[in-house]
């Protein structure tokens, strides 16, 4: 197990990185499965420069919240994928008119904003990492409607 020091956190605590092997077996997953993953854009784990991939505890949590939605809740990748390109946003960070207005995530809803190549508000997937907007997905469906709620985009029922 590896622990790396995340940049993006301003306290710099330390987290545990678990390599796609480990990570596959605390899962129950096998390598290609959690590589499929991060190709449907659903997943994004820690990458070195020569491509080895590392996962974190909320990378674990989130693709098994992900197996919930997939064996419980019916969805399939592409579903999850949906579920997630509905989040706004631009809503939640709250971008002016003329922001959306040249905004590929927002005149685009089918697919996640960090699945994106260029939008202004990161340089690299890695920013996503820690995003509001991409540890929002993290949650699962029932915790996702309550936040869509919460903003006002989804009506109560
Ligand atoms: S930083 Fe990434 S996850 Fe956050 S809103 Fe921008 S594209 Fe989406």
């Amino acid at each position: 197990m590896k622990k790396a020091k995340n940049k993006h956190d301003t306290n710099s605590v330390v987290e545990k990185l678990y390599s796609i092997g480990q990570a596959s077996r605390k899962l129950h997953l096998s390598s290609p499965t959690l590589r499929m993953y991060e190709h449907h854009g659903v997943l994004i784990p820690y990458k070195t420069k020569s491509g080895r991939r590392y996962y974190s505890d909320a990378d674990i949590e989130r693709v098994q919240c992900m197996r919930h939605m997939i064996k419980d809740v019916g969805l399939n990748l592409e579903g999850i994928r949906r579920l997630f390109a509905l989040l706004p946003c631009w809503e939640i960070k709250q971008c002016s008119k003329k922001e959306r207005e040249h905004c590929p995530v927002y005149l685009d809803s089918s697919k996640p904003c960090w699945t994106f190549k260029r939008v202004t508000c990161r340089k690299d997937s890695m920013d996503c990492k820690t995003c509001e907007i991409y540890l929002m997905s993290s949650t699962c469906t029932d915790r996702l409607k309550t936040i869509l709620r919460g903003i006002g985009y989804l009506q109560a029922e």
